[in-house]
Formats: C-alpha cells, sequence, structure tokens
C-alpha cells in the first residue's frame, strides 16, 4: 500500500490524483449494480472486473497486487500507476456507484488517507427502490 498523506484533501477532488488510498483495497470490496453494469459496458466490464464464484455471484472491480513488493497487499485494477506518483482512475467517467460514494473529506477518504488505504469505515448505503 502506498504511504498515508498527510493534510486534508481538496474538498473538490484537485488532490486526488496525487493520492488515491481510496483506491487500495481488499479484494472484493468494489461491486457492481446493474445500473454499474450498463454504465461501464461489456468491453470494460471484461477487462476491469471479475464474478465472485461464491453465490450470488456479485460483480467486482479486480484486484492486483500492490506496487509496493508486500504480500497480499493490493488496489484495484482500475487504478493506472504508470506514472510514478499520479494515481489517475483509468474508468473514472464509468466508475461504479461504490466509487462515487468516498467522495474527498468524507469519513472513508480520511481514514484511507491516514491509513493509506481504504479502512473499515467505508459505508455503502443504498436507497430502497
Ligand atoms: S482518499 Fe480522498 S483525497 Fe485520496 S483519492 Fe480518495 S477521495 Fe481523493
Ligand atoms: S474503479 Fe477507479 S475510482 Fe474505483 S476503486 Fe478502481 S481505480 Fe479507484
Amino acid at each position: 500500500m502506498p504511504t498515508p498523506v498527510a493534510g486534508e484533501p481538496d474538498p473538490n477532488g484537485a488532490d486526488c490524483v496525487g493520492c488515491g488510498r481510496c483506491c487500495h483495497h481488499p479484494p472484493h470490496t468494489v461491486h457492481f449494480l446493474e445500473s454499474d453494469d450498463a454504465r461501464m459496458g461489456k468491453r470494460l466490464l471484461e477487462i476491469y472486473t471479475e464474478e465472485y464464484l461464491v453465490p450470488p455471484g456479485f460483480r467486482f472491480m479486480k484486484n492486483v497486487p500492490a506496487d509496493n513488493g508486500i504480500a497480499g497487499e493490493t488496489r484495484c485494477a482500475g487504478l493506472d500507476v504508470s506514472v510514478p506518483g499520479q494515481y489517475p482512475c483509468a474508468v473514472y467517467e464509468v466508475r461504479p456507484e461504490d466509487c462515487r460514494i468516498v467522495e474527498p473529506g468524507s469519513p472513508a477518504c480520511l481514514e484511507a488517507r491516514r491509513l493509506g488505504h481504504l479502512g473499515s469505515s467505508v459505508e455503502f448505503h443504498r436507497p430502497l427502490p
């Protein structure tokens, strides 16, 4: 996992690309609703997501090893780490609702910046239909 980031984040997300801490998390964290599937589309779903084999077979963003060489630590496969120190989301425009919930300055954001990865404070609330 990357090191924690000190200080308050820009409320409008101006320093998110230089942070990326909330995109570092364990597998099966970012899950998909049908609306998320539709927005992302088949091609990107095939590249970046996986179906969890345990019934009922929810779909999640894939995880890959974090880039620190520490066994077992992972990040979202959608995070583009091709430029050192930069953490843009490769599917930002079509990212699922789970990602949109973690806004800059939210409790989950602040915890992720403090820990270096998404912690247990994140809650994925769903409105009733
Ligand atoms: S932890 Fe906060 S500041 Fe960092 S990328 Fe996520 S939302 Fe942005
Ligand atoms: S889909 Fe994008 S915003 Fe969501 S966790 Fe992955 S890299 Fe981060």
